[in-house]
């Protein structure tokens, strides 16, 4: 910040600091001591200044501001975020998913869709997307689908054929696949796009009456996407197009701002729903069930150093309040485990005592010591005791659960009436594209392809897409061959 008088340097331990420009040395041209050690800090802290990279979703940027609540959806849950006028302050974090930290941000990706809500109740984050579905259902296959995005053995490339194998081996990839080919699969920027849960999530009322919720952040800046050539163009001219855009807009007072919708489906319904509506994979049509109005997110406040609020926020859906729980979906089951691995992995066992993860709610927990831990731990460090430490309340209702039984196995979802890899992404491409997003869809996959896709795995392409739509199959594979 601008000031008169500007602040005296010191030394990270709060020394004064003689010079910037002269390091310390025998005489004028002599050799430099080793007892300098403004210098051996400077040079020691810039040899540590990166951190490991998120694996993925590396390359993205933040904003801060709040949740308000404007419509009464009370009867669904008792979370205090989502009471009626409740305001809640909130940080995003949007991302592509492939590209390492530089990576432009306008290549062809899904976008993370994060939120962190620091509520009366503790941190509620969610981590979400700005697709409804995602790639695959089991998290056994999550790392190797990673892998098949990113970059290969040999020549450290990204790989188009390594990318359409995995996807054509793994036909529950259809629907997100045809997402990602069509315009959504690039916005414009981080403001014109929907975020979504993706995972359905249960809610619990006042009463403990359960609910499964999916969440849809609407942009209120209108959806708007690039083009591949426009985007082509733009990776070149700016490769950090949106994470300037999100931040300039707020720097200019344009606050962006989303209309949380969601979808509610009554507990029972999910056992005979005709889609099985815990599978990532698949969304719950609109018109099954319509969208409720809750409340408005909007960010207005860009963060002052990208390091410690953005590069290191841990946003981690195992981060849940009272009245929000989990649904068996396996993705999300697993990505409660891993989210905060990830984080203890990357930024060490105390992450949660980094500010920005730093809940508004009061901390009293029994965690203690390890690296980093800046919050004092005082006695008693264990429970029971009969000293006056924190207890658990029994108030507290750890009701978001659901009934589960069977043998221990390996194996597919039970089937539900009409679960199928390829209906959906047929509904995306015959009823939300018209003719010219269709046409669009069939030159991006060609273009994709063109890049170095391959037999065997360019036949199995071609069948993939038939299966999905029989028309847009054989269209692609015309134009492939023709071009
Ligand atoms: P609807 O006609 O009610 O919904 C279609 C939705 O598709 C729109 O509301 C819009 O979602 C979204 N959409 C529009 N254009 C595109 C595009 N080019 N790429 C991706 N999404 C687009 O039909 P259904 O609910 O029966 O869903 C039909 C298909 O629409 C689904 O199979 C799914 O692929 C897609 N879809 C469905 C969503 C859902 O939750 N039901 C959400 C998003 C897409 P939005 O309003 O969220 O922008």
């Amino acid at each position: 910040m601008a000031s008169d008088t500007p602040k005296r340097t010191t030394t990270d331990a709060g020394i004064p600091v003689a010079s910037g420009e002269y390091s310390l040395t025998v005489g004028p041209n002599g050799p430099i001591v080793l007892h300098d050690h403004y210098l051996i800090e400077q040079m020691a802290n810039f040899n540590r200044e990166r951190i490991p990279e998120r694996q993925p979703h590396a390359k993205g940027s933040g904003a801060f501001g709040h949740f308000e609540v404007t419509d009464d959806i009370s009867r669904y849950t008792r979370a205090a975020v989502f009471q009626p006028g409740t305001k809640t302050d909130v940080l995003a974090r949007f991302s592509t998913v492939a590209g390492e930290r530089g990576s432009p941000d306008t290549w062809r990706d899904p976008r993370g869709f994060a939120l962190k809500f620091y509520t009366s109740e503790g941190n509620y984050d969610m981590v979400g997307n700005n697709t409804p579905v995602f790639f695959i259902r089991d998290p056994l296959k999550f790392q190797q689908f990673i892998r098949s995005q990113k970059r290969r053995a040999d020549n450290n490339l990204r790989d188009h054929d390594m990318q359409w194998d995995f996807w054509t081996l793994s036909p529950e990839s259809a629907h997100q696949v045809a997402w990602l080919m069509g315009d959504r699969g690039i916005p414009k920027s981080w403001r014109h796009m929907n975020g979504y849960s993706s995972h359905t999530y249960m809610w619990v009322n006042k009463d403990g009456e359960k609910f499964w919720v999916k969440y849809h952040f609407k942009t209120d800046q209108g959806i708007e996407c690039f083009t591949q050539d426009d985007a082509d163009q733009m990776a070149g001219m700016d490769a950090d197009y949106h994470t300037r855009d999100l931040f300039n807009a707020i720097k200019d007072g344009n606050a962006p701002s989303w209309t949380l919708y969601v979808q509610v489906m009554p507990f029972k319904d999910a056992e005979t729903y005709r889609f099985n509506p815990f599978d990532l994979t698949k969304v719950w049509p609109h018109g099954d069930y319509p969208l409720i109005k809750v409340g408005k997110l909007t960010l207005n406040r860009n963060p002052t150093d990208n390091h410690t609020e953005i590069e290191q926020a841990a946003f981690e859906p195992n981060n849940l309040v009272p009245g929000i729980g989990i649904s068996p979906d396996k993705m999300l089951v697993a990505r409660v485990f891993s989210y905060a691995d990830a984080h203890r992995a990357r930024l060490g066992v105390n992450y949660k005592q980094i500010p920005v993860n730093t809940p508004q709610a009061p901390v009293h927990s029994y965690s203690k010591d390890g690296a980093m831990r800046m919050n004092k731990v005082s006695d008693p460090v264990y429970w029971p005791n009969s000293k006056g430490g924190p207890q658990p309340d029994p108030n507290v209702k750890d009701d978001s659960t659901w009934h589960a039984e069977g043998e221990i196995l390996r194996s597919a979802y039970q089937r539900h009436a009409e679960d199928d890899d390829f209906v959906q992404a047929n509904a995306l491409v015959n009823k939300a594209m018209d003719d010219a997003a269709r046409e669009r869809l069939v030159n991006n996959v060609v273009g994709h392809l063109k890049d170095g896709v391959t037999e065997p795995v360019l036949k199995r392409v071609f069948e993939y897409w038939r299966k999905i739509d029989a028309n847009i199959g054989d269209r692609i594979e015309k134009a492939f061959r023709e071009s």
